[in-house]
């Protein structure tokens, strides 16, 4: 007999009836964005949403989206910045969206913004932009689209109302300072959620995906332990997609194995095939020989069983790593702008040795606190293994 008897309901573009603990933000953007949905074209709305991985910032702008859309005149334009990085792939992803005919190439950033402005204006169309995770585009080029709703165009109208999505305020300190004083007072934050808001998550997820008698609030409970912050605080928790993600496998591997009803050890077992601290989308936008090396760093760790492996270490792990998958290693240089970034992402964390700690001279030692290696490290092969097929 089935556990999961509607996949949909654990699809990441599913959206909830309801979305428990983020009225508030919902109401929030509703502020912003409902007079300009409804009769577009007076004002500029824009708004930016802040929080770690998997607070519901994506599916709460998608919600309000499903709250309007027919009723609005607008067209929804969804870039996901994991996908869509550089100026001319996000223009050719807006202009297919809204189904206007575009040059791929040989037009200055200015000509194709004052074409996409023309086309706006002739097909009298209005624009919701969500750039989401807008942390993976340049600085300059997220300021070039902010500006663009600024522009208003011969009928005086504003065709476009913006979204930008981030982690942290890091997205917006970025920009410069004129750019972040058009975004600046209309942050709305996602933080954390507690042991409690995932549990009310899980159960409207069960209800609505599995059957009836196969899971005991007893399971859900023990998934909102392990992944709910403590508090609001808590940066390191507090994920709803990683909680629904255990769920689901838990379910799924109960079924496989005949049975009618998800058990702890399911849950344990489940638990132990997720990340923790990191964002899997975070791993996924990170460029192939970051991966590879991070996946060096992930493996020296593991064969040394110290807390860190020094950069030295790091580097000739990598270059077995670019062996074995049939590259051609970077040079020493761009591996300390993978350690920065990879530092900067939250993956890692990186000090100088102190005297005496066994390591000859200074340098730098590397270490992850927050992932169990082996389950890290099957991911990443993963993910390098599908980027290279
Ligand atoms: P983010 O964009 O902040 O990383 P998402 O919006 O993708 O997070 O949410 C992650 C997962 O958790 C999605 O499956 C989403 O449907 C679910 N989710 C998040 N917040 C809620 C909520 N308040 N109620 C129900 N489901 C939620
Ligand atoms: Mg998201």
């Amino acid at each position: 007999m089935a556990i999961v008897v509607d996949e949909s309901v654990f699809s990441p573009n599913y959206v909830p009836e309801r979305l428990p603990h983020r009225e508030q933000q919902l109401q929030s953007i509703d502020m912003l964005l409902s007079s300009w949905l409804q009769a577009p074209g007076h004002h500029y709305p824009r708004a930016t949403l802040l929080g770690r991985p998997g607070t519901g910032k994506t599916v709460t702008v998608r919600k309000l989206w499903e709250i309007y859309k027919e009723r609005s005149k607008a067209r929804f334009v969804y870039i996901n910045g994991f996908i869509y990085r550089n100026f001319t792939t996000i223009v050719g992803e807006i202009a297919r969206s809204l189904e206007i005919p575009f040059p791929r190439r040989g037009l200055s950033r200015d000509e194709f913004l004052a074409l996409l402005i023309e086309h706006l204006r002739e097909r009298d169309l209005y624009m919701f932009l969500v750039l989401d995770d807008a942390f993976n585009l340049a600085p300059d080029i997220l300021s070039t689209f902010i500006r663009l709703g600024q522009e208003v165009d011969k009928l005086g109208a504003f065709r476009i109302a913006l979204i930008v999505v981030g982690h942290n305020d890091t997205v917006l300190n970025n920009l410069d300072p004129s750019t972040r004083g058009i975004m600046g007072k209309y942050v709305i934050r996602f933080s954390p959620y507690t042991k409690e808001q995932i549990f009310s998550i899980l159960l409207d997820r069960a209800r609505a995906g599995l059957a009836e008698g196969s899971y005991s609030e007893d399971i859900l409970q023990m998934i909102a332990d392990i992944t709910g912050a403590q508090s609001p605080l808590d940066t390191n928790r507090g994920d709803a997609r990683l909680a629904i993600d255990i769920l689901y496998r838990a379910a799924y591997a109960a079924q496989q194995n005949g049975r009618r009803q998800i058990t702890p050890e399911d849950v344990r077992r489940s638990s132990k095939e997720v990340l923790f601290g990191i964002s899997e989308e975070v791993l996924v936008g990170l460029p192939l020989h970051e991966k590879l090396f991070l996946l060096a760093i992930v493996r020296s760790l593991k064969i040394s069983h110290m807390p860190y492996v020094t950069f030295g270490e790091a580097e000739e792990a990598y270059k077995i790593a670019c062996e074995e998958y049939g590259e051609k290693p970077r040079v020493h240089s761009q591996l300390w702008t993978y350690l920065n970034d990879l530092r900067e992402k939250g993956i890692i964390e990186t000090r100088q040795n102190k005297r005496g700690e066994g390591v000859r001279g200074r340098t730098t030692l590397i270490s992850i606190g927050t992932e169990p290696l082996d389950t890290l490290e099957s991911v990443l092969a993963k993910l390098i293994r599908e980027e290279l097929r």
